[in-house]
This record gives structure tokens, sequence and C-alpha cells, in this order.
């Protein structure tokens, strides 16, 4: 007999854990079924390593400047394996910290690959679950393009299971992980090549962070190559890559290539027809506001939608969910809407709300731009500057603040504050009658004129 549940999440990620803590908390019996690691992505394979990875190139880069404030400092060595270590070591923690905890909120671990029958029922590795509720919160995985040679480059996992650094990187792609990636390698002395295919990465970023950040990568030692599409790699027999793009451009001695062109939903094991679910053309699973997808009684949250696939949305997402099935709450939901974002680049960005370019297009001459660009205090002493701006998108007469954004030093953690302020309708008024903290970068945003 199979065992029954009032939720099911597929995936012990953000979104999945999240739906059922919550759902335990009101008494609920539920559980998550991972065929990998509890934590998922954020904590195995993303944000988490990534941070660490970030924080060390941070210091990487506050060793160099030391010099400026007076410090006589020599560094000997980076040990890669020895951070690595650390950084793992920091992970292991988390997840046992998460098994214990399931244990102690009633939720049970089922560890396999669970498949649909119908609505209600699972199968998990030969074992029939049912459920009132299931979520379908799978994560995704990073795509790696059909060219010849493709295999001999690595994606996001691999970055984080290299255990020597690479000495020559190429970096294909120009979003989060691209830029990200070539960012902390950088900065922890590879040498970094950027292969993009347009003018530019961060498409879909305002163009003051976009060109301010491309700038900044240039002047700390990226080669940006534009308009490059890769066609074939070659592994060579002292392990190397050569990468042969269109027009005859080679990027030869590559110790590691990096695939950064976009994640794809782990919904194919899923048999997702047995229960009738629609999915896209890639596989994503549309859900209404209310993580609902056209089947009764199956959601999807996180990655597997499609949308701001960002950790603090699935877990806000599922919250949310848990609470509208099991605690009465009929329109509980997540506003999708003006969701803070940060990039964890070198200078780092924050950003929030519309772009310049997308704020003209649906409010016109409504839009009035304040902006800024500034070097911080922090760099007047230091060899290797790097840029500050800022920008408000304001609307309509009394300049509602639609569109924050950020690159510089501190951007990370910045924005959340000023997140609320957005959230709550604040107008560019609102910013200027706070006093500023002085001498900070983040006093600029409430002193723009
Ligand atoms: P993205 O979708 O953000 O970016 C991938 C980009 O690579 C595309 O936009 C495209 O840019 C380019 N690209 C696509 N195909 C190719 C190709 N064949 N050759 C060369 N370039 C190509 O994907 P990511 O994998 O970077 O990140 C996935 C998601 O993970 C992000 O959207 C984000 O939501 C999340 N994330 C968030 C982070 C954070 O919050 N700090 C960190 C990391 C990930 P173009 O069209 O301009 O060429």
């Amino acid at each position: 007999m199979s065992q029954h549940y009032d939720l099911l999440s597929i995936g012990a990620g953000s979104g999945g854990l999240s739906a059922c803590e919550r759902a335990a908390e009101y008494g609920k019996k539920t559980a998550v079924i991972e065929n990998k690691t509890v934590g998922g992505t954020c904590v195995n394979i993303g944000c988490v390593p990534k941070k660490v990875m970030w924080f060390a190139s941070e210091i990487a880069g506050t060793l160099d400047d030391a010099k400026g404030y007076g410090f006589d400092v020599k560094v000997n060595a980076f040990n890669w394996a020895k951070l690595v270590e650390a950084r793992q070591g920091y992970i292991k923690g988390i997840t046992d910290w998460y098994g214990n905890y399931l244990k102690d909120s009633n939720i049970d671990y089922i560890q396999g690959t669970a498949k649909f029958i119908d609505a209600h029922t699972l199968d998990v590795d030969g074992t029939q679950y049912t459920a009132d509720h299931i979520v379908i919160s799978p994560g995704g995985y990073p795509i790696v393009p059909d060219v010849p040679g493709s295999e001999h480059g690595i994606t996001s996992d691999g970055f984080f299971a290299l255990t020597e650094q690479p000495k020559r990187v190429a970096v294909v792609g120009a979003g989060y992980i691209a830029v990200e990636l070539a960012g902390v390698l950088n900065g922890l002395g590879s040498e970094v090549s950027m292969l993009l295919r347009r003018e530019h990465f961060l498409g879909s970023f305002d163009s003051m962070l976009r060109e301010t950040l491309m700038e900044d990568m240039v002047n700390a030692g990226i080669n940006l190559m534009t308009r490059i599409n890769v066609e074939r790699i070659d592994k060579n027999d002292d392990g190397t890559l050569t990468v042969h793009c269109q027009g005859g451009i080679v990027c030869e001695n590559i110790d590691a290539l990096v695939w950064a062109i976009g994640r794809a939903p782990n919904t194919a094991p899923l048999n997702l027809d047995a229960a009738g679910i629609k999915y896209t053309e890639q596989g994503y699973i549309p859900a209404d506001e209310y993580q609902q997808t056209n089947v009764e009684g199956v959601y999807a949250v996180g990655d597997v939608i499609g949308e701001a696939q960002l950790t603090p949305v699935a877990i806000n997402a599922a919250r949310r969910l848990s609470d509208r099935l099991f605690n009465n709450m009929p329109e509980r939901k997540l506003d999708y809407t003006n969701i803070p974002t940060v990039m964890f680049s070198h200078p780092p960005i924050g950003t929030m709300g519309l772009t310049e370019e997308e704020a003209r297009k649906e409010h016109g001459d409504a839009v009035k731009i304040y902006q800024t660009s500034f070097t911080a205090m922090y760099h007047a002493l230091v060899e290797h500057k790097q840029q500050t701006a800022m920008k408000l998108v304001c609307v309509g007469a009394n300049e509602k603040v639609v569109g924050l954004h950020i690159i510089g030093k501190g951007a990370d953690e910045m924005l959340q504050g000023f997140g609320v302020a957005m959230k709550m309708g604040a107008t560019k008024k609102d910013f200027d009658n706070v006093v500023a903290i002085h001498p900070t970068s983040s006093e600029e945003l409430v002193t723009m004129r």
C-alpha cells in the first residue's frame, strides 16, 4: 500500500523544502523527494559556494589595495584546494544541519527520483506515494550547447568541482553565472576571457550597470571578446583546449572552458504527461500567480516555472503556497513585481524594478532619471579603482521610484533596505527626506539632484 501525505515536494531545494516546512508547521504530513543532495542548487552548487568564492576574490582585491593604506603586505601564495576544502566543509555543515532539521520538523525525506503516475501519485524508484497536494520544485541544470567538443568544457557544476585553479579560462555566456564566475576567477589570479555572442553581457540589465561593469572588468584584466560564436573545441595532448570560433578566431592554451549560457528545468524524468501537466517546449511548467499548474492539486515553484530564478523567490512562493493551502489564507501569494537582486560581480550590482529603457517604453515622457557616478572614498587611496554608479528611475508628477540600480562596493548590502522603501511605493521626495549617512556611498541615493 502506498503512503499518503498531505503534501509532497519534488526537490529538496529552497522551494520544495520551504513548502514542506511551512506545511509541517501547520501539522500537516509532508515529505520531500530528492535524487541528489538536500539543499538543492543554492546550497550545494549555487549561491552558497559562489558567495564563498566571491568573498575569497574580494579578499584578494583587498590585499592588493592594502598598500594604498600603508600596509606592506606580501602574499606568498593562494591555495585554491584549501579554499575549496574549507568551502565544502561549510556546505557539509549546512546539509548535515538540514538532515537533523527535517527529522525535528517531522518532514520525511525520500531519496530517489520522482515520476508521476497520476496527479496525486508519485513513483520514487519503485515505491509509490500519494498526496492531496504535490509541489514540483526540481530546479534546473546548466545547458551545454550542441557544438563539437562541447564535452571538454565544464559548467558551473564543474567549476565547483575544481580542486585546482585553472590558469587560463574561457567563460562562454553573458548572464549572472558567466559574469560572476569570470569575476571570481580573475580576482583569484586566473587569466580570464569572456566569450560573448553580442556586444555586451547582462542584456536585460539597465545599460548603466552593464556599461560600468564592462569597463571595470576590462580594467581588472578580463579579456572581453564580443561577437564570438564558438564552433568547436579541441582537446590537446597536453590537456589544454583550443577554442575555435566563427570567423577564424581561436583561443589557445585554455585550461578550462566554462559554459554559462543559461539553465534548463529538471522536468524530463517527471513523466508530467501521466498527470496531464502542461509544460513548455523547454520543459518549464507554467503556473498562475498562486503557483497552480493546469492540474488541480499540483503546483510549480522555483526555477521550474522559468521566472525570477532566485532562491528567495522560491522560498517565499513556497511558504505562501502552504499558507494558502493549509492556513486558510485564500489570497496568499508572492508578488513577483519589484524583486531586488544582486549580482556578485567585482564590484557588485544591486538592482530592482524597471530599467531606464523599460520605464521609457512603458511611461514615455513621464520618466525622470537621477543618476550619479563617482569614485567611492575607499578607492581614493588605492591603485585599482572601481567606479560606483547609481540611478533612480522615477515616474509621474510625484516621481515614484520604479527602478533603482547600483553598482559599486557595498551595493550588495545597500539594496535590501531601499527595496523596502520601493516596495512601499516611495517617491524621490521620500528618498530626499531621509538624512544622509556620511561618509558612505549609499548617501548618494538620498542626495541625488
Ligand atoms: P542567464 O539566462 O542569466 O544568461 C545566459 C546568457 O548567456 C543568455 O542570456 C545569453 O545572453 C547567453 N547565451 C545563451 N546561449 C548562448 C550561446 N549559445 N552562446 C553564447 N552565449 C549564450 O543564465 P545563467 O546560467 O547565467 O543564470 C541562470 C539564472 O540563475 C539567472 O537568470 C538567475 O536568475 C539565476 N542566478 C542568479 C544569481 C544571483 O542572484 N546572484 C547568480 C547566478 C544565477 P545573450 O543573449 O546576451 O548572448
